[in-house]
Parts: structure tokens; sequence; C-alpha cells
């Protein structure tokens, strides 16, 4: 991370109001949780375009299943880390919003109020027929494909796969018009309308902040990119930034 970069933004920072944090993948990777993989087409072990669309679901709702099966199975005992942590600290000093591409839930474990979660959520199942919704945290699951207990159709997850239209669009693009530093940490950038929003927040105004271990199509406009680990980056800056409020 260079010297001078992190006292500029910890500058910045000091005269913002409003802060948003643009997340994917990369910043629950340290918690343990693979990243997406679309090389090859594969998502781990699954066809992509049969586990993440409406047409695969259809078409195999127990193969969806199990796939979400085996990826709530993982989850499950996965803990927020210190990327998660100090996203949801800084609620403290800024009007704070994180726009998740995640499901897994960890920005609201990790204590954060202010979640867009634009993907849904993997511990949400919703009917595909009725307006039946619920929390669920069984795992493994006892019966797949599990069933709407108010209905009796399919129950699938709550989550938005390739073709639907994402949570909460219309907030996230206010927020990213509305914000005077745009962090965009741990995504490849490559799913739209999320990768847009970057772009929109600089067009608007807002300087743009990366955190990431490789460059993204976000790399070209960015004010300043930190290259790094997400939880190494956000603790140090963090720290910094804690030392010039006081
Ligand atoms: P992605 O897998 O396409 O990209 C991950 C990005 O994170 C890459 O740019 C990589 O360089 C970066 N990265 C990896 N480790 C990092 C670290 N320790 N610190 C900083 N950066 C790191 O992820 P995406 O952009 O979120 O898009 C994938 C899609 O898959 C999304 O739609 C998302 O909903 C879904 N997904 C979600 C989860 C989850 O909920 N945890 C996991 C996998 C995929
Ligand atoms: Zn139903």
């Amino acid at each position: 991370m260079e010297e001078q970069n992190i006292g500029e933004i910890v500058e910045l920072l000091k005269n913002s109001k409003r802060v948003a944090a643009l997340t994917g993948a990369g910043i629950s990777a340290e918690s343990g949780i693979p990243t997406f993989r679309g090389k090859g087409g594969l998502w781990e072990g699954y066809p992509v375009d049969k586990v993440a669309s409406v047409e695969g679901f259809e078409e195999d709702p127990e193969l969806v299943w199990k796939f979400y099966d085996e990826r709530r199975v993982n989850m499950k005992d996965k803990k927020p880390n210190r990327a998660h942590e100090v996203l949801a600290e800084m609620e403290k000093y800024f009007d704070m919003w994180v726009i998740t591409q995640n499901i897994d839930s960890l920005h609201t474990m990790a204590g954060s109020k202010n979640v867009i979660e634009l993907h849904g959520n993997i511990w949400r199942f919703k009917c595909t027929v009725c307006s039946y919704n619920e929390m669920n945290y069984e795992t493994p699951l006892h019966e797949i494909p599990p069933r709407c207990p108010k209905c009796g159709s399919l129950l699938r997850p709550d989550v938005v796969w390739f073709g639907e239209t994402v949570n909460e669009v219309e907030k996230a693009f206010e927020i990213a018009k509305n914000s005077d530093v745009f962090f965009v940490i741990g995504t490849s950038a490559q799913v739209h309308p999320a990768a847009s929003l970057p772009f929109i927040a600089k067009d608007y105004g807002a300087k743009v902040i990366e955190i990431n271990i490789e460059s993204t199509p976000v790399s070209v406009i960015a004010d300043y990119i930190l290259r790094g680990k997400a939880t190494e980056v956000l603790d140090s800056l963090f720290l910094r930034l804690q030392e010039a409020l006081q």
C-alpha cells in the first residue's frame, strides 16, 4: 500500500459524509468462502447456466437445490472477517452503506445495518408460486427439493439468478449518485448492474477507491487503487483513520 495514497484517502474520508462500499465474493474469500470461478462454465463442479437460472431450476430443481445445499453446508460455520468488521464500524463515523453482491449474510453478521443485498440471501427461501418466504438455516436440508408449507409448490433460494432483476436496484443507484467516497472491494466487476455502480458514482462526483488483489475494469477509473487483501488493507486504513479522527 502506498503511504502517500493512504494519507490522501484518510484526508478525503475526514471530509466525507456519505461513504459506500460495493463488495463482492473477494471480501468473503478470507472467511473461507470460495470466490466465483466462471472459467470453464463450472461453479464448484456444477454447470453455471443450470444452477443459476430459472430455466435450469425448472428443468432440474433437485440439481439446483443440491448445489445450494452444498454451498449452505460450506458457509454454515463461516464468520465475518476484519474487512466486514471495518465496514460495520465505519457506520459510527459516516452515513455508511454497504451494497453487496454476496449472498452469505456476513456483512449483517459483522454488524452492518445499512446493507443492500443486491443478489439476495442464501439463507432465505421463497415460494415459486405464492408469497411465502422464510429464513431457513437447516444444513443439510432434510428434504430436497423443499416445498412450500402454505401451498405445496416448490420453494427456491431467494437469490438472484441470471436474467432476474436485482434487489433494491434504485436505492443502490441513488446511493452511488450521492456518495462522497465509493469503495469497490473484492469484486471482479463483471456482473451488471452492480458493476455499473462505481462508474455512476464517479460520474456524480464520488472518489472511487478500489481494493482488490488484481486489476478489474474499475481500476481504469479508480482515483485510488489499494492492491492487497481486503482484511489487511481495510485494517490498516481504518487504524490510520481512527488516529486522524481522534
Ligand atoms: P468474483 O468471484 O467474480 O470476483 C472476486 C474478486 O475478488 C476478484 O476480482 C478477486 O481478485 C478478488 N479477491 C479475491 N480475494 C480477495 C481478497 N482477499 N481481498 C480482495 N480482493 C480479493 O466475485 P463477484 O465480483 O462478487 O461476482 C461473482 C458472483 O457470484 C456475484 O454475483 C455473487 O453474488 C456470487 N458469489 C457470491 C459469494 C458469496 O456470497 N460469498 C461467493 C461466490 C460467488
Ligand atoms: Zn407457496
